[in-house]
């Protein structure tokens, strides 16, 4: 679960509350894959935080959001690892 985002970055009570209300699925709708997964008797998450108004100023940002507020649990959603690599 990586997050370097700074003042974005979730605190991690923020974080908890993610992974709870999660189920331990990926909060993308049309996804749902078990965030939880085992590779060779080791059990890992493939979770990964993502910001729903981006951290950096790009095509998500908006500049009415604080740093801060980017980082709270509103603005973040938990999504599987394969979304980055298919997006
Ligand atoms: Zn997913």
């Amino acid at each position: 679960m990586a997050c370097s985002r700074g003042k974005a970055s979730p605190n991690s009570f923020t974080k908890s509350k993610l992974f709870a209300n999660s189920g331990g699925f990926c909060q993308r709708p049309d996804c749902n894959e078990n965030l939880f997964k085992t590779f060779t008797n080791t059990e890992i998450h493939i979770a990964e935080i993502a910001h729903i108004i981006s951290a950096n100023n790009g095509s998500r940002s908006n500049k009415d959001y604080t740093a801060e507020e980017k980082g709270n649990y509103e603005n973040l959603i938990l999504l599987c690892s394969k979304l980055s690599y298919n997006n």
